[in-house]
Parts: C-alpha cells; sequence; structure tokens
C-alpha cells in the first residue's frame, strides 16, 4: 500500500452524479501513512492495495501447488481425504477451503443448504493505465482523491481507483508521457444483457466485445456529457485482448474482462453451521458486494483469527474451530448485508421524482458529514 504522494493525493472517495455533480465529498486529512490511516474510527476514505504485491507477499513462503482443481473430500474418524482432478489424494487433520464464489466445491458439499443471492446486476472490471493528459481531465471533474464514483439514474454506476504514482509503461506511451494505474468497474442492470436489439454480440472469452458492449451501454444510459466522454476515452484503454504473458501486463496480474453477476452469500441465512474438521474462509463463506471493498479484508482477518484457533489444535476437539466460525459469522454476515444494502442504494433505476430525493439525501449527508468533521477539528484543536 504505497503511501500518498504527499500534496498530490488525498485518501478520498468522492461520488458524484452523471453529469459530475458532487454529491458526496467526505472531508479528507492529511496522513503520514497508511498506517496513520489504519488508526481512524471514523469517516470515509480509501486506501488502494496494489493486488499483484499483495498476492506476492501473500505467497511468500508457501509452497502452493498450482493447477490442481479439488474436486471432493471424504471424512474419516482420523482426518479428511482430499482428492484432486489429476487423480492423486491428500490426508490431512483440517481442510481449509478458500475456493472463494465461483466453483464452491467444497463449500457446496459442507454446506450445499447455503444460497447465493444473486442481485441483478452485472460488473464488468479492467485495470488501465491512463496518460496524464487523460488523468488531468479526470482530475478535474472528481480531484485528485483515490476513489471516484458516479451514480446514473438507470441503475448503472461506475468506479474508479486510482493512484498517482506514474508507473513503468511499455505501451501506449507514444507521447512520452507519465501513465497512472487506475481500476475501472462498470455496473448495470442483467436484464440489459439480454436486450434483443443488441446488434453485436457479448463474448466473455473476447474482451473486446465486452469492453464495446460497456461502451455501448454508458452512450446510452449516460447523457452527452464530459464525464460521458471521459468514461468512453478510459474503457478505450482496457486491454482488448487477453495478454499472453501476464507478466508483461503492466499490473502482472491480469483478471479476464469480462461480465460477472454480482452475489453475494450470506453466512448467517441458514439456522445452523456445522462445525467440522473442514473449514470455511473468504468468499467460500461470505462473498460480497465489492462496493464497500471488505471482501478480501474480511478474508485476510479469517486467516488472521484462524491462525490464532489453531495454535490451540488438538487432535480430538474441535471446539477451536466453533471458536473461529463464531467471530467468523457474525463479523462477515454483517459486511455482507451492509454491502448488499449499499449496492441496492445505489443500483436502482430511479424516475426523475426518485434522482432529485437521490441526489438531495446525499447532498444532505455531505452537508453534515462535513459539519461534523469541521465540529470535530474544532472540539480536537482546543
Ligand atoms: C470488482 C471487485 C472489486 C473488489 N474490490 C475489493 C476491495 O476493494 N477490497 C476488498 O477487500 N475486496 C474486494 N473485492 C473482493 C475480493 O476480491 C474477494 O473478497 C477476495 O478475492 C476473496 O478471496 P478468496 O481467497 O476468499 O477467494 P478468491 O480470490 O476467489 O480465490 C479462490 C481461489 O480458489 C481457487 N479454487 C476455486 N475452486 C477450487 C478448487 N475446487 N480446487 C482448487 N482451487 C480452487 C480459485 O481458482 C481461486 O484462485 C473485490 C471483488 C471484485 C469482484
Amino acid at each position: 500500500m504505497p503511501n500518498l504522494v504527499p500534496d498530490v493525493e488525498t485518501h478520498g472517495i468522492i461520488i458524484t452524479d452523471q453529469v459530475g455533480n458532487v454529491l458526496l465529498a467526505p472531508p479528507t486529512k492529511p496522513f503520514k501513512n497508511v498506517y496513520e490511516l489504519a488508526k481512524i474510527s471514523r469517516g470515509l476514505s480509501s486506501m488502494i492495495t496494489y493486488r499483484d504485491r499483495l498476492r506476492d507477499v501473500l505467497l511468500e513462503g508457501v509452497p502452493v501447488k498450482w493447477n490442481k482443481k479439488c474436486i471432493k473430500y471424504v471424512e474419516t474418524q482420523e482426518g479428511i481425504w482430499v482428492f484432486f482432478e489429476d487423480g492423486t489424494q491428500e490426508f490431512c487433520n483440517i481442510l481449509v477451503c478458500a475456493d472463494g464464489l465461483i466453483l464452491q466445491v467444497i463449500r457446496k458439499q459442507k454446506l450445499p443448504e447455503l444460497q447465493i443471492v444473486n442481485y441483478g446486476i452485472t460488473h464488468v472490471g479492467a485495470d488501465i493505465s491512463i496518460p496524464k493528459h487523460l488523468m488531468d481531465k479526470a482530475n478535474k471533474i472528481h480531484g485528485n482523491v483515490l476513489a471516484r464514483k458516479t451514480l446514473g439514474t438507470k441503475g448503472d454506476s461506475t468506479f474508479m481507483m486510482t493512484r498517482l504514482i506514474p508507473i513503468k509503461q511499455e505501451q501506449n506511451d507514444e507521447k512520452n508521457e507519465p501513465h497512472y494505474r487506475a481500476t475501472l468497474v462498470y455496473s448495470y442492470p442483467s436484464e440489459l444483457d439480454n436486450v434483443e436489439s443488441e446488434k453485436v454480440k457479448v463474448d466473455d472469452n473476447d474482451p473486446s466485445s465486452v469492453i464495446e458492449h460497456v461502451k455501448r451501454l454508458i452512450r446510452t444510459l449516460r447523457p452527452d456529457c464530459t464525464l460521458t466522454n471521459l468514461l468512453l476515452e478510459l474503457w478505450d484503454l482496457a486491454p482488448k485482448t487477453i495478454p499472453n504473458d501476464p507478466i508483461k501486463f503492466p499490473f502482472k496480474t491480469y483478471n479476464p474482462i469480462q461480465r460477472r453477476m454480482m452475489r453475494d452469500i450470506d453466512p448467517m441465512s441458514i439456522k445452523s453451521w456445522s462445525s467440522s474438521r473442514v473449514v470455511l474462509l473468504g468468499d467460500a463463506a461470505h462473498s460480497m458486494s465489492p462496493i464497500l471493498g471488505l471482501g478480501a479484508n474480511n478474508a485476510i482477518q479469517d486467516a488472521d483469527k484462524l491462525s490464532q484457533a489453531l495454535l490451540k489444535y488438538s487432535d480430538d476437539n474441535i471446539s477451536f474451530i466453533e471458536e473461529y466460525e463464531k467471530e467468523m459469522l457474525k463479523r462477515t454476515s454483517a459486511d455482507v448485508l451492509k454491502s448488499r444494502n449499499v449496492t441496492f442504494m445505489t443500483s436502482t433505476p430511479l424516475g426523475p421524482f426518485g434522482v432529485i430525493i437521490r441526489d438531495n439525501i446525499l447532498k444532505v449527508i455531505n452537508v453534515m458529514i462535513n459539519f461534523y468533521s469541521f465540529a470535530d477539528n474544532l472540539i480536537f484543536k482546543n
């Protein structure tokens, strides 16, 4: 998590309407570093972790066996047999299942009754590198905050996270100007994927068709204005082919540019959670909407809590797993529901009257947050 570029960046988040009018811009303070920011208990701010660096750190000293797919497990009195697609098997005392949301092989075997909730919202994300002249345009609208969101009126929204640290850039640098890394996300009602008048077929294995689809939706759902043109220019920067060598990709990790359904799992939505030697962690147990940026944070907290619980391991008693699960369920269920609510609040298509109400509610919240922060500062300064 690189510290802020002093006097250039702020850990802020800004939400605007579809033409760039500010709806919510909580005040930001200058923090010395991310450790100082991590200590604050109140307020809305953002911090950016580079996913490729985070992966490197998490993989340090871990002997991962790649390209093995777990297909099932069998529990015995002594432990668990784990079976893989390549015909191999392993025996273990505790099986920690962190298989995410997509496949859910182990989760489905352990807790088949746990339901995935589909929001009816599709999102597309892309990592891009932005040349300075476009970054300047974006900063003119949003200021130099790290997180920028725009709310449409038809249930669509955009999100951009960016750092103003110039990156080493081999492509797209004809003008020899600095480039910056950014992540773009566009969300829209999934029913728009099924509109029959769509002239071009969208193929999720072909990034260029997905990007064209996103641009088409932006042109259809957004008014003709500077912000819309900027969004279109930014999406034009998304890689249109799958890189042959992800290492050469500017940020080393490449997430395929595909449409994804927004879904979640509330781990407390079932009556009982049976503790056993098979333990769930991360999205496998509690996938949540990305809107508040809490998914990986919770997965990492799970890993921390489970590591502590494992120190109490004994062969004949799994109460330490129950302790881990009790804490994990409470913490993560709350975040799943909070993220779900905020997603629905910002993704509901609105009529003209609804837009006025939404925008005014956000503006009032904005005034209140800024007022309390001002008062807070006065009190603490005196
Ligand atoms: C657009 C977007 C933005 C996000 N932004 C944020 C953010 O700002 N902050 C935040 O905290 N979180 C964020 N998240 C959420 C975060 O990405 C997830 O919560 C996190 O990746 C979950 O980690 P995980 O290890 O549990 O699951 P995953 O990252 O899904 O990893 C699961 C792994 O298990 C492997 N696997 C699956 N099945 C099997 C099998 N049967 N055998 C072997 N391997 C298997 C998969 O290949 C995968 O590598 C975001 C998510 C999205 C989609």
